[in-house]
């Protein structure tokens, strides 16, 4: 089989009224790139990339096309190495290699469709059949009363099903965040377990006097409180809390993630599919993980083909550590405001008791809507 044809697919969509924050930034849209691979066989593949669209499907059409035509998509490994290889100078995480994860993504969805086989039988078969989903949103909203709005929001979530509900600290003053927090936690009871992330919001003394506080709360997992450039913050912070840290959102390739691993910085790693290097690199970040016992819950923040991508990495990660009865690992289900999400792919993905099933198509087991794709190019 050979490559005969790449393309992205630049997506945006306006938010409007529905613009959140997190404690990073506005998001007034959502954007996204679907790349979607062709074959001299007639099977397509369809891959997606976390980041800014446009950079990205001109890094497709100038860094990846020229390498992969031609290739045949079951040398996916060594696809992987011609890209970066040469760009090593350029890019060893962000733009470069999270279109790389899009290529790798569609490349394993060809595999699987080629195969007759749904990706996670490819990664070595599922651990688990259905994802437990908790609900990322409880981003802070456009209206003025924003505290009224976010209990609302997570009681919501409860009566849905979720087992487990994310709220986005850091936007406000850690002292009104805590207020928020306990008015949540009053709100959903204490059988619904509470995340927190603060994408990067403080140094380690703010968040480790923050962490010690949001105890009481019963805060199952506290991500990124510190940049990730800051290992040693995040180790402090690690080592002075019994609240989970968690974090590799912003880290790529088995490379990044040695420091992560290597060094115990975080309890949970977090990588994405979409950013870090796509199934290729996953498999090796996971195997790194599973060597240094650290739990490995995906990040996810994409359209349905980051989803299905994310639940196939999902199925085939192992239990760290492995027992006879593992506690059941989340599965990040993205509620934010994202018209692009349902919309890129014909198959939507329920949620059922706080379950979602794993795919058991061929491939990655999801359709792109070509006209949606279109209609969305910017
Ligand atoms: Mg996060």
């Amino acid at each position: 089989m050979k490559i005969t044809g790449v393309k992205a697919y630049p997506l945006v969509q306006p938010l409007g009224e529905m613009s959140f924050a997190f404690s990073q930034s506005w998001v007034s849209a959502r954007q996204t790139t679907i790349v979607v691979i062709s074959t001299d066989e007639g099977i397509d593949g369809v891959g997606e990339a976390f980041g800014p669209a446009r950079p990205i499907a001109a890094a497709v059409e100038s860094c990846c096309a020229p390498v992969i035509l031609g290739q045949d998509p079951f040398s996916s490994s060594a696809i992987w190495d011609n890209i970066y290889r040469p760009m090593r100078h350029n890019s060893q995480k962000g733009i470069l290699i999270e279109t790389m994860s899009a290529v790798d993504i569609a490349l394993w969805d060809i595999k699987g469709k080629a195969t007759g086989l749904p990706v996670y039988k490819l990664l070595g078969g599922a651990y688990r059949d259905k994802a437990h989903a908790y609900a990322t949103g409880l981003y802070r909203p456009k209206v003025e009363n924003a505290k009224e709005a976010l209990v609302e929001e997570a009681v919501g979530y409860k009566r849905e099903g979720f087992p487990a509900v994310k709220y986005k600290i850091g936007t406000v003053s850690p002292e009104e965040d805590l207020d928020i927090l306990k008015a949540i936690r009053q709100a959903i009871g204490d059988d619904v377990k509470l995340m927190v992330d603060a994408n990067c919001a403080y140094d380690a003394t703010e968040a480790i006097r923050l962490a010690k506080q949001m105890e009481q709360y019963d805060v199952y997992w506290f991500e990124e409180p510190v940049p990730p450039e800051d290992i040693e913050g995040s180790i402090e912070v690690k080592n002075s809390t019994s609240i989970r840290i968690a974090g590799g959102e912003c880290e790529a390739t088995r490379y990044g993630f040695r420091e992560l691993i290597s060094r115990r910085a975080v309890d949970i790693l977090q990588p994405d599919v979409c950013i870090c290097g796509g199934f290729t690199e996953m498999q090796k970040i996971v195997a790194m993980a599973s060597t240094w016992n650290m739990q490995c819950i995906p990040h996810v923040w994409g359209t349905n083909v980051a989803i299905a991508a994310a639940l196939h990495c999902y199925a085939a990660i192992p239990d760290i550590p492995g027992k006879i009865n593992p506690p059941e690992p989340f599965f990040e289900y993205d509620r934010s405001p994202n018209p692009l999400r349902e919309g890129a792919t014909h198959e939507k993905f329920a949620v059922v008791d706080g379950y979602i099933d794993i795919p058991r198509k061929p491939g990655l087991g999801v359709t792109a809507n070509m006209d949606f794709l279109k209609a969305k190019t910017f």
